[in-house]
């Protein structure tokens, strides 16, 4: 999660009242001669309603807005003196062409405008405190040179590739199935078939792999039928050298500009116009195959404390324990203070700037449970108002690394609080996750599918969503769950099995059978939960990074997709592949309402690793089944599970015959299948390490 140092010339001149907030005695200045005089004092005041009413700014308008003539500067930098607008014709001239004093304006607005449109230039400022000036560049910037240091004026308007104005979201698909994925990754890979100058990039989303004879790239995402791709952040980020070598690699949890696209994915760094159109490409590529778009967004922490937003406005942003040191609630050494009204407005503004701009369809939050209920809330309705109820998904990390000292009146987007967040709001279920496979901490310890003890009850709960009050919180709808597996962060899943069931001498990549039959089982329970479904990128053709945990920084070989594996594991694909198209064709899987828990009916743990449920089916679309059966079993032994008898008379008054039609939609080795069940005396056979799907065809 957090990076490493980044590049000390990114952020050039610090300036000079380096430290002179964070010492507790030392004050800070603010405009109107305010002076606090400790950090408690100045967080307090941060929060307050006196601050709101003389800084509070809810303009739009923030940034470098350039039309064809005009070019308007507006800057937030409610404590400075004095604040100097600095213009370079390119992004890197040593010297400025033009410095210009800007006009100080109401509510800390700092405002400058030309009667021409300055597109492609450059700009940074001067913010003057105390007779000291530091540089920065602009945090409302949307465009920015080769490793973002200065900020870039940009006309958007000539930043659409073709068609872009006429880009949009493909409908709204029956199932959220949700694949993350990093834009490197995904084509770094020779045997991704993609051209040598497009891998890694943005633009490898927009042509085809010429692989020959299997598909890769976007033909294969369209194959394997996923509804939404989540990518690993792709704002401007600070680990990676824009102007170094390709291996270079990082996940990106780093902003440091967070309304421009990262660099290091496009073709060109040089002109900053490249990355924004490159950018948008992959979007419009990505929609025109039916994909939806979702942004992983890490508003919880900076790169390093240094940052545009504190060199605009010291201390602001930032949440400081009394004894000055900065809270680290995210582990990376600085934690964003949501629930200011400034931070909130910047935070829920650049959601909205990649929704409109970019036409992004969703958005992931990183460490959520560092910002608030309030201001997540905000954004859900911000986005619902714009674009339609539900339009645009959101969902989160609901935990922290460590506790943050969070403004007082606000709730945590913690796990806890998820019944205050909008039944929009997605989180990520640690418990589902954890139940089916084990801890992600401790590589030995088997979940469900892998050999673990006593979690029957805990998989019941996972099946209805967590909605049952199961674990330590109760979701106000089982559509805010997201049930994974895997993702970027921990083990891979094929590496998590491997090592709980062969121990740490094992081999990654030997295809183990008890392991295959464990991913398949693991794939099939959270496949089958009320709720949301999301994936690790290559969870279907058994991912491997060898044992590696943290792969943040490990270099593109070890992270890579390897393509090959799509071939050689191409049972699993064709697995995941039919659960997929089953669960898009199940109402009553798909039902993102609150009455989605009540579909869950007849609970039943038979015996060690063997439990059964139905789920009531019907819907106003239709479909050929009105209820589910479904039995996992992942014991060593074929069990024979009985249906519900109260389900037999319930055909019966229902004036049906009892000659009911269940039919097999998928067991351990096939889904999305259709083959008439076969009961025996005992009931339906169900295999060892594997699970069973059966559906009642209507009408018969
Ligand atoms: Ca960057």
């Amino acid at each position: 999660m957090c990076p490493e140092a980044g590049l000390a010339e990114l952020y050039g001149n610090r300036g000079a009242c380096k430290g002179s907030f964070l010492l507790p005695c030392s004050g800070i200045f603010v405009r109107r001669e305010k002076v606090k005089n400790s950090i408690a004092e100045s967080m307090a005041f941060f929060a307050s309603k006196e601050f709101d009413a003389d800084f509070r700014y809810d303009g739009k308008d923030l940034g470098a807005g350039c039309r064809d003539n005009s070019t308007v500067f507006r800057a937030w930098s409610p404590f400075a003196e004095k604040l100097e607008l600095r213009l370079y014709r390119d992004g890197t001239a040593k010297e400025a062409f033009l410095v210009k004093e800007m006009q100080a304006e109401e509510k800390g607005i700092w405002r400058l405008e030309f009667p021409e449109s300055l597109h492609g230039m450059y700009y940074d400022y001067l913010v003057w405190t105390d007779g000291k000036a530091v540089r920065t560049a602009d945090p409302y910037a949307v465009g920015c040179s080769c490793n973002g240091g200065r900020s870039m004026v940009v006309d958007l308007r000539k930043t659409d590739p073709a068609g872009f104005e006429s880009d949009q979201a493909p409908a709204a698909c029956e199932e959220r199935i949700i694949y993350e994925l990093h834009i490197k990754d995904f084509s770094y890979d020779v045997q991704s078939g993609i051209p040598q100058a497009y891998r890694g990039k943005y633009k490898a989303f927009t042509v085809p792999g010429e692989t020959g004879w299997y598909p890769t790239g976007m033909e294969y995402l369209k194959k394997l039928g996923i509804t939404y791709v989540h990518l690993l952040p792709f704002f401007d980020y600070g680990s990676v050298d824009e102007a170094g070598d390709d291996g270079q690699f990082n996940w990106g949890y780093d902003p440091v500009n967070y309304n421009v696209p990262e660099g290091s994915y496009a073709t060109d760094t040089k002109d900053g116009t490249v990355r924004i159109r490159e950018c948008k490409e992959m979007i419009q590529a990505l929609h025109k195959n039916g994909i939806r778009v979702i942004m992983d967004v890490v508003y919880n922490h900076t790169h390093q404390e240094d940052s545009w937003l504190q060199r605009m406005a010291p201390g602001y942003y930032y949440r400081y324990r009394e004894d000055g040191s900065l809270a680290n609630g995210s582990a990376c050494g600085n934690d964003i203070a949501a629930g200011r009204s400034m931070v909130d407005n910047y935070i829920a503004d650049s959601v909205m700037y990649w929704a409109r701009e970019y036409h992004i369809d969703g958005f992931r939050f990183d460490l959520m449970g560092l910002l608030t209920v309030e201001l997540m809330n905000r954004i859900q309705g911000e986005l619902d108002e714009a674009f339609g109820k539900g339009e645009k998904l959101l969902y989160g990390e609901p935990w922290s690394a460590d506790d943050s000292p969070m403004e007082k009146g606000t709730k945590a987007a913690q796990k806890r609080n998820a019944g205050y967040l909008h039944d929009g709001i997605g989180i990520f279920s640690d418990d589902t996750r954890d139940a089916i496979k084990g801890s992600v901490f401790y590589a030995e310890e088997p979940g469900f599918v892998n050999g673990g003890e006593g979690l029957e009850k805990a998989i019941l709960h996972a099946v209805a969503g967590w909605k049952n009050g199961g674990a330590a919180f109760e979701p106000r709808s089982c559509s805010q769950i997201v049930n994974y597996v895997s993702a970027h962060d921990n083990f891979t899943l094929w590496d998590k099995l491997v090592l709980s069931m062969h121990g740490e001498e094992a081999d990654f990549d030997r295809q183990y059978g008890d392991v295959l039959a464990a991913n398949k089982l693991a794939a099939f329970i959270y496949f089958t939960c009320q709720g949301n479904v999301f994936f690790q990128a290559g969870e279907e053709f058994g991912r491997t990074k060898h044992g590696e945990d943290n792969s943040y920084c490990s270099g593109p070989e070890i992270n890579m997709l390897q393509w090959r594996r799509t071939i050689e594991y191409g049972e699993l694909v064709d697995y995941y592949r039919g659960l997929i198209r089953l669960r898009k064709k199940l109402p009553g899987l798909c039902d993102k309402t609150p009455a989605a828990a009540e579909r869950i009916m007849d609970g039943k743990i038979h015996g060690e690793g063997v439990v059964s449920f139905r789920i009531d089916n019907r819907a106003s679309r239709p479909s050929p089944w009105e209820e589910l059966f479904i039995v996992y079993n992942a014991s060593d032994r074929e069990w024979n599970v009985r249906m519900p008898e109260q389900e037999v008379r319930s055909f019966k008054e229902s004036g049906e015959t009892d000659q009911a039609v269940w039919e097999i939609l998928a067991d351990g080795s096939e889904a999305d299948c259709c083959r008439e069940a076969e009961f025996t005396e005992e009931g339906i056979p169900v295999a060892p390490h594997s699970g069973v799907l059966l559906g009642r065809r209507k009408g018969m």
